[in-house]
């Protein structure tokens, strides 16, 4: 099989398994400079295609704003995973409308 020669990496959205050229890589934290002491994630092309249709408007206005507010590290993910839930919500609605 050609496939053993090469590396393979699975999608993280749909767990499609593919050879990592054919990957793209995804970092969870949109950091794709600093590659030392880390691995990447890996996203098929359908998904990353998909992924990036995503309406990110207003996501890093929101995560400036935390940012300015001094909270701790908890709390903040607590924030973030709230203000996330509120804009997916919004997401949601206006997907629904298209279908
Ligand atoms: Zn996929």
């Amino acid at each position: 099989m050609w496939l053993q020669r090469q590396e393979t990496v699975t999608c993280i959205a749909c767990g499609e398994t593919l050879t990592r050229p054919d990957a793209r890589e995804y970092d969870r934290y949109g950091d794709r400079w600093e590659r030392r002491e880390k691995t990447f994630e890996y996203l098929c092309k359908p998904c990353h295609r998909e992924l990036c249709h995503q309406p990110r408007a207003g996501l890093e206005a929101l995560l400036v704003e935390m940012e300015g507010e001094s909270v701790p590290a908890d709390q903040f993910v607590e924030r973030y995973y709230e203000a996330v839930e509120e804009a997916a919500d919004r997401t949601d609605g206006k997907r629904g409308g298209e279908r």
